[in-house]
């Protein structure tokens, strides 16, 4: 069996060569440990960040060690009383294709109330920062505009569509004409803008949002976020969830600095990371459980199939290949 490294660690892009395929033995699962195959992996922008050797709010991934993320597997033999072969479970583990993980370090998830796979999205991590991030930080009213940026990734549909619930106006701005489309005609996002064609992003926003924006969800950071800054009102909220637009920067970002605008506009801004809700997981999951039900809610997966094309997978975040939820299908169960 085949796990992957973290062979260097990347300066501005990473490529495949930081990345090394070990061959290892299946593994013998020892007391209170299950031995799991892999089902599907979950590759996340947050993880560029581990790669470097920097303090954070999560330890850097090891040179020469496996890399670790949200991962779906199945028992295939367990020596823990709460685990069954069969079972299928969620955890933060090692990119290998099989593992044998502590019983502490797993969830079992039921595979008859949503497909595996969106216990990795829209009802996992992604979904879940996007619930807290709008609601606790942004708080956006009936009415009122909601700004989202990466809009078509797997947090920004979510923050998009649970704004359209709150009864808000619903801007999104992503990557490419085929998620323009998919914001506007799926997802029934009010308005959204292709930043990547749009010459002038300022003027763009303020046709789309002709009455100013009231809450921004940031998930890219630099150039996209500047131009939604001049389009503030007054009492703004601004979650700050993520800033992927810097994080294959060689050096520090630099841009318009935020202060005025902030000043100007009385506006709120507050990063977090969804850790500081751990308490409150199992409220967030019933919402987007309850809404996904009742047709609310809508995902969208983009799926890489086989092991060795985990690094491309992850790559392809910083290219926008991906449209929702990014994922690498390794085995069938
Ligand atoms: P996505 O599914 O949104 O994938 C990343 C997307 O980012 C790509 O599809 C691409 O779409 C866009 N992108 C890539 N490079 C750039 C760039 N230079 N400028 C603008 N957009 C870019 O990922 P996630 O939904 O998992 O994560 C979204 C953000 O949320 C990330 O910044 C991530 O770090 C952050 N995050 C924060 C958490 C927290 O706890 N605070 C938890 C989870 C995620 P496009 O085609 O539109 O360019």
């Amino acid at each position: 069996q085949k796990e992957i490294h973290l062979a260097n660690r990347p300066e501005g892009m990473p490529s495949a060569s930081d990345f090394s395929y070990v061959e290892r033995e299946i593994p013998i699962p020892g007391e209170k440990q299950v031995l799991l195959k892999t089902l599907y992996l979950s590759v996340d922008p947050y993880m560029r960040g581990r790669m470097q050797d920097v303090k954070s709010y999560i330890p850097p991934f090891k040179l020469n060690e496996v890399i670790v993320g949200g991962v779906i597997a199945e028992v295939i033999e367990s020596k823990s009383e709460y685990f069954r072969q069969g079972d299928v479970v969620i955890g933060n583990l090692g990119w290998a294709e099989f593992t044998a993980a502590n019983e502490k370090e797993i969830r079992k998830i039921d595979p008859s109330v949503a497909p595996v796979t969106t216990h990795l999205g829209i009802l996992g991590m992604p979904g879940l920062t996007a619930y807290f991030g709008l609601l606790d930080i942004g708080q956006p009213k009936e009415g009122e505009t909601v700004v989202v940026s990466g809009a078509a990734g797997a947090v920004g549909s979510v923050v998009g569509q649970i704004a359209r619930i709150k009864g808000a106006r619903v801007v999104g701005i992503a990557g490419s004409d085929e998620k323009i489309n998919y914001l506007k005609e799926e997802l029934g996002f009010d308005e959204a803008i292709n930043y990547k064609t749009t010459d002038n992003l300022k003027e763009a926003l303020r046709k789309a949002c002709p009455d100013g924006v009231d809450v921004y969800f940031d998930n890219v950071g630099g150039e996209i976020t500047d131009a939604v800054f001049t389009q503030l009102n007054k009492f703004a909220r601004i979650p700050l969830c993520g800033a992927i637009s810097s994080y294959n920067l060689d050096g520090p970002d630099v841009g318009p600095r935020v202060q005025s605008a902030m000043i100007k506009t009385s506006a709120l801004m507050k990063g977090y990371t969804i850790g500081d809700y751990a308490p409150r997981f199992k409220e967030a999951s019933e919402y987007l459980g309850g809404w996904l039900q009742e047709g609310k809610l809508k995902y969208e997966e983009t799926i890489v199939e086989g092991f060795e094309n985990t690094p491309d997978a992850f790559l392809g975040l910083f290219k926008g290949t991906n449209k929702g939820k990014q994922l690498v299908k390794v085995a069938d169960p």
